[in-house]
C-alpha cells in the first residue's frame, strides 16, 4: 500500500473547519478511518519495515531532506490550508507550524547520523561489551488539533529517520495538512508502506490504532485524559508509550525582572495560537512589591493583542478551534467572574470589531483575571485558550509552592535578574521545561515533555532516538 491518502467517499468527514465564520469557502472533507481501514494500514506498514529498516541513516536522511525542500517549497499553501483549518492566523502558520514542520525533517535527518552507542571499558573476562540500536517496528502516532502538521511531523520525523515505519492519525478537528503532506511523501521519494496515514476520531481510528497488536509503540500528543484511555488499552500489549500532555503552566515574576522584556514575552506566552499551546502561560505569580505596576502594565500590552480574521497580517490571535471548546474556555471566565475574580479586559470587557462575514466565527480576546484561589478549577484546570490568571506571592518558596500547586508539570517561566534565584528556583519547578528570561526557544536536541500528569517519557534530539529505537546489550568473550 503507498501513502494512505484514497479519498472513501463511503465515509467521510468535514474536516476543514469553519471556525472563522466564512460558511461559503471553508469546507473540505476527507475520509473516517477505522478499524478496516487501520488493518490494512498496519499490515502495509510491516510489509515495508524489512526494507526501510534495512536501508543506511543517510539514505532516509536523503529522503528526509527531500521532504522538507518540498514543505518549504508549498509553504504558503500550507500557511493558508493550516489557517483556515485551525483558525489560527495564516501569519502564525506562515512563521511558525510550517517552517517548523519543515525543520521537524531536517532535524531527525541530521540528527540520526550523530548518534553513538555505548562501549563498556570493563574488562570482564576479557570480554567486549556494547549496545547497537534497532527501529522498533511499526510506529502509532496520534497528535492533536493545535498545531496539526507542526506535531504530527514532530513524530514521523524520528520514527521514520530511525528506521520505523509508522501509522500516523492527525486530529479529526484538523486533518488537511497531513492530507496535503501525503502527496508531497509520495515526491520526496518515501516508499509505500513506510508512512500511512489514517484519518478520523478518537474513539475510532486512533482506538484502532492502539489496540493493534502489531504496534509495539505508540507516541501520543493530546490531553491527559485521551492518554489515561490510552495507558489501559494498551496495557495487554506492554506497548512502549510516549505521552505528552497538558500543561497548567505558571510564570514566576521576580522584582528585579527587567519587566519591558518580560511583559513583552508573558503577553506572548499567554495568548500565542490563541492561548491553544500545551506550553502557554496560565497562571502569573508576580512578587508582590511589583504586582500592581505590574498588572497595570500587563493588562495594557494585553489589550494591544488584536484577535480577528486570520488573514489579516495586523491581528495577533484568529479563532478557536471549535464552538464547543470557545463555550468551554468562556466558562472559565464566567466561573472566575462568580468566584469574586476581576476580569481586566477581554471576554466580557471588550466587544470584537468583526467584519459581517466573521461574526459567527469563534473568536474571543485575550482575557486577564486576578483575584483567583488557588485552588479554583480556573487556576488547577487546563483551560487552553486565550484567557491567564495573575496573583501576588511575597516569598521565593511561596511562589515555588504556587507553581508548583497544580496536577500538571509541563513547563514554567522564572523571571529575574539574579542568576543564583534563577538557578534555585528552575531545580525546585516541577516542570519538564524551565524558560527563564523567555519563553519557547526551542534546541530540539534538548528533551521535551512533562511531569505529573502532563506526559511521560521525552522526545527531542536524543530521547526520540532512544524512543523509536530498543536497545540490545552485546556481550563478546574472545
Ligand atoms: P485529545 O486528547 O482530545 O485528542 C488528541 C488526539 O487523540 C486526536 O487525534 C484524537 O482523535 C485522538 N484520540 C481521542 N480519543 C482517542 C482514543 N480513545 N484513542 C486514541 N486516540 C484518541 O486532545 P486535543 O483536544 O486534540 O488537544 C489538546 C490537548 O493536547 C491539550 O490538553 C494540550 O495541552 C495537549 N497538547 C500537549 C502537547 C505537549 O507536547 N505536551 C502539545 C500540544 C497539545
Amino acid at each position: 500500500m503507498a501513502v494512505f491518502s484514497r479519498h472513501d467517499s463511503s465515509a467521510h468527514t468535514l474536516v476543514l473547519h469553519n471556525t472563522v465564520g466564512h460558511f461559503h469557502r471553508c469546507h473540505a472533507y476527507l475520509p473516517v478511518h477505522d478499524f478496516l481501514q487501520v488493518d490494512a494500514a498496519v499490515a502495509a506498514a510491516k510489509e515495508a519495515f524489512p526494507d526501510w529498516s534495512a536501508r543506511s541513516p543517510q539514505q532516509r536522511a536523503q529522503i528526509l531532506n527531500k521532504l522538507a525542500d518540498l514543505i518549504e517549497a508549498h509553504l504558503e499553501e500550507f500557511a493558508q490550508a493550516e489557517s483556515r483549518d485551525q483558525g489560527k492566523t495564516v501569519t502564525f502558520a506562515r512563521t511558525v507550524d510550517i517552517p517548523r514542520s519543515a525543520y521537524n525533517f531536517r532535524f531527525f535527518a541530521s540528527s540520526v547520523l550523530h548518534h553513538t552507542t555505548d562501549c563498556s571499558q570493563m574488562d570482564h573476562m576479557g570480554c567486549l561489551n556494547y549496545t547497537i540500536r534497532s527501529p522498533v517496528g511499526v510506529a502509532g502516532l496520534i497528535s492533536p488539533w493545535n498545531l496539526p502538521l507542526y506535531l504530527l511531523t514532530w513524530k514521523i520525523a524520528p520514527a521514520i529517520a530511525t528506521g520505523n515505519t509508522v501509522v500516523a492519525k492527525p486530529s479529526e478537528m484538523t486533518s488537511v495538512t497531513a492530507w496535503m503532506m501525503c502527496k508531497l511523501m509520495q515526491q520526496a521519494g518515501v516508499p509505500p508502506g513506510v508512512v500511512n496515514i489514517v484519518f478520523g476520531t478518537g474513539p475510532r481510528a486512533g482506538d484502532a490504532l492502539v489496540g493493534h497488536p502489531d504496534i509495539p509503540l505508540v507516541s501520543f500528543t493530546g490531553s491527559t485524559a485521551t492518554a489515561q484511555r490510552i495507558t489501559e488499552r494498551s496495557a495487554p500489549y506492554c506497548k512502549k508509550l510516549s505521552l505528552e500532555l497538558g500543561g497548567k503552566n505558571p510564570a514566576i515574576i521576580f522584582a528585579d525582572a527587567d519587566l519591558d522584556q518580560c511583559i513583552e514575552t508573558t503577553v506572548r506566552s499567554s495568548f500565542s495560537n490563541q492561548g491553544e499551546i500545551c506550553l502557554c502561560t496560565s497562571r502569573i505569580y508576580v512578587e508582590r512589591s511589583i504586582y500592581s505596576e505590574f498588572l497595570e502594565r500587563f493588562v495594557a500590552a494585553t489589550r494591544k493583542w488584536k484577535t480577528g480574521v486570520p488573514s489579516d497580517p495586523s491581528n495577533n490571535n484568529g479563532a478557536l478551534i471549535s464552538k464547543e471548546h470557545l463555550e468551554k474556555v468562556r466558562s472559565f471566565v464566567a466561573l472566575a467572574k462568580s468566584e469574586g475574580g476581576l476580569v481586566h479586559c477581554g471576554e466580557g470587557v471588550e466587544q470584537l470589531d468583526l467584519p459581517e462575514q466573521n461574526s459567527s466565527g469563534y473568536f474571543m480576546p485575550a482575557t486577564v483575571i486576578s483575584g483567583i484561589s488557588d485552588s479554583s478549577r480556573v487556576m488547577q484546570e487546563e483551560i487552553f485558550g486565550p484567557v491567564t490568571c495573575v496573583s501576588p506571592f511575597d516569598t521565593e518558596d511561596e511562589a515555588v509552592a504556587k507553581g508548583n500547586g497544580v496536577r500538571y508539570g509541563l513547563a514554567a517561566t522564572v523571571w529575574s535578574r539574579d542568576v543564583g534565584k534563577i538557578h534555585r528556583v528552575a531545580k525546585r519547578l516541577q516542570a519538564g521545561l524551565v524558560w527563564t528570561n523567555c519563553w519557547l526557544v526551542r534546541d530540539l536536541n534538548l528533551p521535551f515533555g512533562g511531569m505529573k500528569n502532563s506526559g511521560v517519557g521525552r522526545e527531542g534530539g536524543k530521547d526520540s532516538y532512544h524512543f523509536f529505537t530498543e536497545v540490545k546489550s552485546i556481550t563478546i568473550k574472545h
